[in-house]
């Protein structure tokens, strides 16, 4: 008779659904209106906004499963973005680059209209539309944040490597990404942000 290897973990379903629910995350988080100073342009209708509608309305939300840890695990999710805008500037989440800056990752939309929004340190920017049934593949050594550029949530599944990390640091350093999604019309474009100042070179690998 064989016995099974302890060692081993089971595999899990989950349910993702286009809302963003998630069944069986390990973990939930959600960002306010009043955790974004500093990150708009306009940081006087950020203000304005905030005082009208309060320091803590929710502008984006997490759920998350991290089932495994180590290299070979994954963490998957979904991020939640609502529709905003601040001046001219769609909403966006903090962004990040990964702290172990090879690590990739998936993002797959579920529902809503979003930008991805992509820089390398060294200079390169992207700017890839997402709409549901549309995934984009980051690699690694790329700063990436989610837009919202409709009316709807942007609900994007992501899947990544569990000992990824995050630095959410080089970006307030930077001044902001090197690129800004704004309004055009009824659609968006990409300006230059006037305030970033080039990336600092991450210590991390
Ligand atoms: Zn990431």
């Amino acid at each position: 008779m064989t016995h099974p290897d302890q060692s081993i973990d089971q595999p899990t379903l989950l349910e993702i659904f286009a809302n963003g629910e998630l069944s069986g995350h390990s973990r939930h988080y959600e960002k306010y209106a009043g955790d974004m100073a500093g990150v708009y342009l306009d940081s006087a209708d950020w203000e304005r906004q905030v005082a009208h509608g309060g320091a803590d309305r929710l502008v984006y939300s997490v759920n998350e499963q991290k089932y495994q840890e180590g290299p070979g695990a994954l963490t998957i999710g979904t991020s939640t973005v609502h529709p905003g805008i601040y001046g001219d500037e769609y909403a966006v989440t903090r962004g990040h680059l990964h702290a172990v800056s090879d690590r990739a990752e998936l993002y797959y939309c579920l529902s809503g209209n979003g930008v991805m929004l992509l820089d390398t340190v060294d200079g390169q920017t992207n700017a890839i539309e997402l709409a549901p049934g549309k995934a984009v593949n980051v690699p690694g050594q790329w700063v990436h944040r989610s837009v919202n550029v409709g009316t709807e949530p942007f609900v994007t599944l992501f899947c990544y490597a569990a000992d990824a990390g995050q630095d959410y640091g080089l970006i307030a350093a930077a001044g902001g990404m090197k690129t800004m999604i704004v309004r055009d019309g009824d659609g968006w474009t990409t300006i230059p942000n006037p305030r970033h100042i080039g990336y600092a070179r991450s210590s991390a690998a």
